[in-house]
């Protein structure tokens, strides 16, 4: 009686076994591809919460960069801002334009560019 149910019971087990350790196997490596996903996804978002987006600064309009601007000193000759329509001062941040050499104050050619990418005066690009 005990050798026929032990024999049965081998023999159910030995049939079932490959499938069940296949179905196990399946469901582990299932299980880690979720795992490893969702850990990939948490990481992810963690790390796009801690650090703070990269450093683009939303500029207003984007344009390049200004030429380096400079002191109208007196031995300059004496011109005037077509922006401006007034000669230039001796000390005030001027600004020469590096496509067509025109000269502007800095703040005018800046409020200028603001809205504009040609040289005011000739219309050339500006920058
Ligand atoms: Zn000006
Ligand atoms: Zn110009």
């Amino acid at each position: 009686m005990n050798t026929t149910s032990d024999s049965n019971l081998r023999q159910v087990c030995d049939g079932g076994q490959p499938l069940l350790v296949m179905a196990a196997l399946l469901a582990v490596v299932v299980i880690a591809v979720v795992i490893a996903y969702i850990t990939r996804c948490v990481r992810a978002q963690m790390e796009g919460n801690d650090q703070p987006q990269p450093q683009h600064p939303i500029l207003p309009l984007v344009r390049p960069p200004l030429p380096p601007a400079r002191k109208f000193s007196e031995d300059d000759e004496p011109t005037e801002c077509s922006i401006f329509l007034e000669e230039f001062e001796a000390g005030v941040d001027v600004l020469r334009l590096g496509t067509c050499g025109h000269l502007f104050h800095l703040i005018c050619i800046d409020q200028w560019l603001e809205g504009h990418s040609t040289c005011p005066m000739c219309r050339g690009i500006a920058l």
